[in-house]
């Protein structure tokens, strides 16, 4: 078992990572944080019948009263709807600020649990136990919570830090074959931010053979970014490497295409362009293309220039006449780029689109 501290303004919380820890660790994690009677398990209708009574048991065992909310699995359940009813029910077994919320599920359960934790009355204990790949390496450290808007994804929502995260890389074995591979995108992203150690083990097995080793390896990526730039106003733009293409894929598609699947587009367009404008060596180049590829990841750009264009031009993260592109420079380094917008539209066309 692992056990990374993140530290970020006044908070410090540990992360574990191990087989078996819903069993042998989860309870008392959870106690140690929490003085806490009561504990909300917020999840999904996928997730909780797999593993709901198990964290239940854990919790009893450690002294919580456990109740639980379900929710329909799905991004179409992060709205405020269902925060409004998970409010709600928060309400009515009369949880208190410090009772704790755990999210038990993907990034979807972690964004609304965390975003009611944050909000319920005024803050309450917020406890992490991720089970998609793409919330273990990504979505659980950092503090961002939030529902979307019909004006967005993500449009409201708070920085919140959970007080422990629990990740039991057991549970990633019921993970279907699709949301492996859309963490897989977030991990080969980690790896070129990170260089040579995770990609060459990522290019060497397969990420599932190796799952505390490479989780560990992108929570400690993530958490570095993040204790340096809590609320995203600088260094942690790293992290969104590939993402702006990711983003006009996303939008274009009217979000047909998965998050992960259009990070893996995203990494390889901007990987492309920036060999083609001999920022990036050719054989990092193909070294990435070829591990998303292995990870039966799409690599090419389904929309036209115009198109991603357009999109690109509604992304929240882009201000005024200028973006930020994350850039490979090399397979270990990133550099954070400040360009026209005018300039993406070549971007685009050398990354690939038509
Ligand atoms: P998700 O929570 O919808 O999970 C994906 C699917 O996998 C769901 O159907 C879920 O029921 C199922 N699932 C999860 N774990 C399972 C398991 N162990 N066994 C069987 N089925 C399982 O989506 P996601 O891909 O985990 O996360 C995407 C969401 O995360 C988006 O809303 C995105 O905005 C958000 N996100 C947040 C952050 C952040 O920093 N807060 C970062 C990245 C993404």
């Amino acid at each position: 078992m692992r056990r990374i501290t993140v530290r970020t303004g006044k908070e410090t919380y540990d992360v574990l990572v191990g087989s078996g820890l819903l069993k042998t660790a989860l309870g008392s994690e959870a106690r140690r944080v929490s003085k806490g009677v009561k504990a909300m398990i917020v999840s999904d209708d996928n997730v909780f019948p797999l593993y709901g009574e198990t964290v239940r048991r854990a919790l009893e065992e450690a002294g919580f009263e456990a109740h639980s909310f379900v929710f329909s699995h799905g991004e179409t359940s992060k709205t405020l709807d269902t925060y409004a009813a998970l409010l709600d029910e928060l309400c009515t077994v009369r949880l208190t600020r410090s009772d704790l919320v755990l999210s038990l599920g993907g990034g979807v359960s972690g964004d609304l649990a965390g975003f009611a934790a944050a909000t319920y009355r005024r803050g309450t204990g917020f406890f992490q136990i991720p089970t998609s790949l793409l919330s273990c390496v990504d979505a659980c450290v950092g503090g961002k919570t939030g529902v979307d808007l019909l004006g967005g994804k993500n449009q409201a929502g708070a920085f919140y830090q959970p007080l422990g995260v629990v990740i039991d890389t057991d549970v990633l074995k019921t993970l279907p074959e699709e949301e492996y591979r859309n963490g897989c995108a977030e991990v080969v992203k980690t790896a070129v931010i990170e260089g040579e150690d995770l990609f060459r083990l990522i290019e060497k097995d397969e990420v599932r053979q190796r799952y505390e080793d490479v989780i560990s390896s992108c929570i400690e990526v993530k958490k570095k970014y993040v204790e340096r730039d809590e609320r995203d106003e600088g260094i942690r733009r790293i992290l969104n490497l590939g993402h702006t293409f990711a983003h006009a894929v996303e939008l274009s598609s009217g979000y047909a295409v998965p998050h992960g699947m259009a990070v893996s587009m995203g990494l390889a367009a901007v990987s492309r362009a920036a060999f083609r404008k001999g920022l990036l060596p050719e054989e990092d180049c193909e070294r990435i293309v070829k591990t998303l590829k292995r990870y039966g990841l799409p690599t090419g750009l389904p929309y036209s220039a115009e198109a991603l264009y357009g999109a690109a031009g509604a992304d929240k993260k882009n201000t005024g006449s200028g973006m930020n592109l994350i850039v490979p420079r090399s397979i270990g380094k990133c550099e954070v780029l400040s360009i026209e917008r005018s300039g993406f539209h070549e971007w685009l066309r050398l990354g690939g689109a038509s």
